[in-house]
């Protein structure tokens, strides 16, 4: 997959997306997904259902860090959790949208020793938080190696 074909999003757009996508009532189309918190996709999951608009990963992998954002003592399953895309797992995620209502979801793939698990989180623009959120190029070198 070219992952440059879509553009790079900032906390920002991801408010102005979810509030967008919030305004409609989930629809049949994309009513399965909705989950507050991450979810594994379910088996039915058909990607063909959701565009992917834009991503939150700066550049790979390798480099991004695997801290997670819990200021308010969430965990990463919590339905509350803060969705910053400085940190782990934001920092990996494609923004998809549903081709039908225009309702926003988050993705990623988790890799585990011996299995791969896509998961998938509904956007709520409530939740983004732009903490250590630094634009691309701007990132000072200290920071990445945190
Ligand atoms: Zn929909």
């Amino acid at each position: 997959m070219n992952s440059s074909s879509v553009p790079l999003l900032t906390p920002r757009d991801l408010v102005e997306i979810g509030r967008r996508g919030a305004a409609a009532p989930a629809c049949t189309n994309c009513g399965e997904l909705v989950c507050p918190g991450w979810e594994s996709t379910p088996s039915s999951f058909d990607r063909a259902r959701l565009q992917r608009i834009g991503m939150l990963r700066q550049g790979g992998d390798e480099e991004a860090t695997l801290r997670e954002h819990h200021p308010r003592g969430t965990h990463i399953w919590s339905p509350d959790a803060p969705i910053a895309p400085a940190f782990f797992p934001y920092n990996r995620c494609d923004v998809w949208q549903c081709g039908r209502c225009g309702r926003a979801f988050l993705l990623y793939t988790e890799y585990g020793g011996y299995y791969e698990d896509e998961r998938i989180r509904a956007l709520d623009s409530d939740l983004v938080d732009d903490d250590a959120w630094r634009p691309l190029g701007l990132r000072s070198p200290a920071s990445s190696t945190l």
